[in-house]
């Protein structure tokens, strides 16, 4: 398995994952023009995505979706409560569209699951993905972690988590009005780099040593600051980072590390 992050922020979202028969991308946050440039940039070529899985509406996960489909015609899944948000944002062909329930299921040779996360859009999911023992997470726009997505989660080989801001940046943060700040620092808003690192080190009790730092704000936050909040945190819990756990960021603006799963316990870094 294959997986690696195209551009993560508030500026727009996208992941590529690869099995040995599918070829998926999570979100199409980017401009399709920039999902393509991005695709090629890593030697995959956009025809071949045979899906794209949505976690919700907000314009950061679904701005190229319309235009990517219409040149590509590739499917999209979402979660049925999505459909209507993302249909009135981004006209896509509804005969595209697949929606899916709360429950795990088969596409090509990988096991989706999706999982309900906690966020200000009509309805947010991470997804799990499994492909013969293989497996990869995503979960960023959550204002907390579910422990039911906690749950799912665990024995991941890889998990891309939403480290969003530090808490007193954002607090400072002249430019942000006390509602802005509200909504971020609530229940149904961004995972802070603190609560990160404390999802990390429960995951990393199951075994998962591979961890992205995710949607960044470049408002509130750097990803030295997340890098370095998320290992002092982890330290402090007894977790040495580059031992017990490796943490790597994803960047808005260029392609992430692409990490190759090989089997259960040799994860390789190619770039
Ligand atoms: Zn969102
Ligand atoms: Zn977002």
């Amino acid at each position: 398995m294959r997986v690696c992050n195209l551009g993560s922020g508030s500026r727009g979202n996208a992941t590529y994952i690869e099995s040995e028969s599918a070829k998926v991308l999570v979100d199409c946050g980017l401009s399709a023009n920039q999902v393509e440039i991005r695709l090629k940039l890593i030697g995959v070529n956009p025809q071949e995505i045979d899906a794209i899985f949505i976690t919700h509406e907000h314009s950061d996960h679904i701005n190229g979706l319309k235009q990517f489909v219409k040149k590509f015609g590739t499917k999209i899944f979402m979660h049925y409560l999505n459909v209507e948000a993302v249909l009135e944002k981004q006209e896509v062909d509804y005969n595209k569209i697949i929606c899916f329930k709360l429950e795990e299921f088969l596409f090509k040779d990988i096991i989706v699951t999706p999982f309900e996360l906690s966020h200000d859009s009509v309805y947010c999911v991470g997804y799990s993905f499994n492909f013969c023992g293989q497996r990869v997470s995503i979960a960023t726009d959550t204002g907390y972690m579910p422990s039911k997505a906690i749950e799912v989660m665990m024995y991941s080989d890889v998990v891309f988590i939403e480290s969003n801001h530090n808490e007193l940046l954002l607090l400072k943060n002249e430019s942000y009005t006390a509602y802005l700040k509200k909504r971020i620092l609530s229940n149904k808003g961004h995972l802070s780099n603190l609560d990160c690192a404390d999802v990390i080190f429960k995951l990393a009790q199951g075994g998962t040593s591979q961890f992205v730092l995710s949607h960044i704000s470049d408002k509130n936050n750097t990803q030295d600051v997340a890098f370095s909040d998320v290992k002092e945190r982890l330290s402090s819990l007894g977790i040495e980072e580059g031992k017990d756990v490796f943490i790597d960021v994803a960047y808005q603006d260029k392609v992430g590390t692409m990490f190759e799963i090989r089997n259960k316990d040799s994860l390789v870094e190619n770039y």
